[in-house]
């Protein structure tokens, strides 16, 4: 049994957090490889080092002297870490040289960003890799340029070149125990590049793929993720088994706790994720795996806040005859680079809907309406902010979509609640319902009753 364990940002946010990875990592030999983010917050209010690091870099470039005050602060952070846990004070200090060395020697500015932002992850393997040897372990800091992690950035994306697995590979019997930084590879020509936020998850498959682990141990500080938000609802309803299919689903449309993209080095393989507690690692967990076994008994595994959206409903008269009419409306959406995310459509109208995130910046959604108004003979065109989608999500759906219809309707429906749209998935395992803002609380709290505590689709 070989297993590589991640942690997350809250498991390596203190001195206190990394002890208790250490006795994990003691109490189950079968650890070959951990992976690391960077600390997280220790409090509600407390800053991560990610976004210390992500200040850092804006206040150098906008040349606000603010910027050395932030790299005291990240500097800080490893330096009360390491005091505890009685580490050699010359590690923490050569990090404070590794990012002015950055900074003033990388012109580039986005690869300058995306090595400032790995540095957090960077700083903490080094650190933890140190501390466990000082407990006892053969460990090593293993970097992802020795590891071979090869990625690519296109069309705002990073993406993980086949070979990397390869080369991970040599050092599937290595005996000692592999430390590596999360979130980030290095492109061909050497530069760092960093998956989107969360992304220290992408790392810890990587690594077990490229092992050839059988397990992948995912630590957070929950004991299994939960039907829904456990923020919103006291006691939500524990996951026990989720297939990678509604985990990505689920961790697109809003759940935190599992970066969505972190599923695909995996879905070629056996190998199960098990997403575990650090403060509490003999208790729960969450399987999640290729199929889930219990869909009959549990045939809706999550619904989730997915957040706001915007539609743009265009009315033209004779639409439906205009070939190729969706793909020119699109191809506004695509100069601007605003990800579309459902596209319900009638006989004489479009809607397109959008998560209102990206068009923060209110001059984007002035320029769609205006490269709308010039590019078609429009009858109408209604812009609604203030939408807000809910995803339900299982596997059950695909047998009980129509169960799952009327009995959605008809809980809306007693609570006056006006659907807006309502959307089903095209995989078939997710349905979205979009309202009205203002009914939000309403809909997540009535939907959870019916589903969870009157458990009405299992009837
Ligand atoms: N540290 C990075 C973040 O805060 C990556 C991670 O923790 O997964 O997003």
């Amino acid at each position: 049994m070989k297993i590589t364990a991640k942690f997350g940002g809250s498991s390596v946010a203190s001195a206190s957090q990394i002890e208790k990875i250490g006795q994990i990592v003691k109490n189950d030999e079968n650890i070959r490889a951990i992976v690391v983010s960077a600390p997280g917050k220790r409090f509600k209010a407390d800053i991560k080092v990610t976004d210390l690091l992500i200040s850092l870099f804006e206040e150098y470039k906008s040349q606000s002297p603010t910027y050395i005050k932030t790299l005291d602060m990240i500097v800080l952070r490893y330096t009360e870490i390491s005091e505890i846990l009685g580490l050699d004070r010359k590690l923490v200090e050569s990090f404070k040289e590794i990012l002015l060395g950055f900074l003033t020697s990388i012109e580039d500015d986005f690869y300058l960003e995306n090595a400032i932002k790995s540095s957090g992850e960077d700083f903490n393997a080094r650190l933890i890799a140190a501390y466990m040897n000082k407990i006892g372990f053969k460990a090593s800091y293993v970097s992802p340029k020795d590891l071979g992690i090869v990625l690519e950035y296109s069309l705002n994306d990073v993406n993980i070149l086949d070979e990397t697995y390869k080369n991970i590979e040599k050092f599937k019997d290595r005996d000692e125990l592999l430390v590596v930084p999360g979130f980030y590879g290095y492109n061909m020509d050497g530069n760092r590049l960093t998956f989107s936020r969360g992304g220290a998850d992408i790392s810890g498959a990587i690594l077990a793929r490229g092992l050839g682990c059988d397990i992948y141990e995912n630590y957070t500080d929950m004991t299994y993720i939960y039907s829904a938000n456990p923020s919103l609802f006291e006691n939500p309803a524990p996951i026990k088994n989720i297939s990678y299919a509604e985990m990505r689903e689920l961790s697109y449309n809003g759940f935190e706790i599992f970066q969505e993209d972190a599923v695909e080095p995996l879905l070629d393989t056996d190998i199960e994720i098990h997403v575990k507690n650090t403060n509490n690692p003999n208790e729960g967990g969450t399987i999640i795996s290729k199929e889930r076994t219990d869909v009959d008994k549990n045939p809706i595994i999550g619904m989730s806040d997915v957040g706001e959206f915007t539609s743009f409903k265009i009315t033209e008269y004779l639409m439906n005859r205009k070939v190729g009419y969706i793909k020119n409306v699109l191809d506004i959406f695509q100069y601007m680079h605003i990800p579309v995310e459902h596209i319900p459509t009638s006989i004489d109208s479009i809607s397109i809907l959008v998560r209102s995130e990206y068009l923060e910046d209110s001059s984007k959604k002035s320029s769609i309406v205006n490269a709308i108004n010039n590019s078609f003979d429009l009858d109408e065109l209604v812009v609604r902010d203030f939408l807000k989608s809910i995803a339900i999500v299982g596997e059950g759906l695909k047998d009980q979509m129509t169960k799952a219809l009327y009995i959605i309707s008809d809980v809306l429906n007693q609570n006056q609640i006006k659907i807006e749209y309502i959307i089903q998935g095209a995989s078939n395992n997710s349905l979205f319902i979009l309202i009205n803002k203002k009914d939000e609380k309403l809909c997540l709290k009535s939907l959870y009753k019916a589903i969870y505590e009157d458990k009405v689709l299992d009837k």
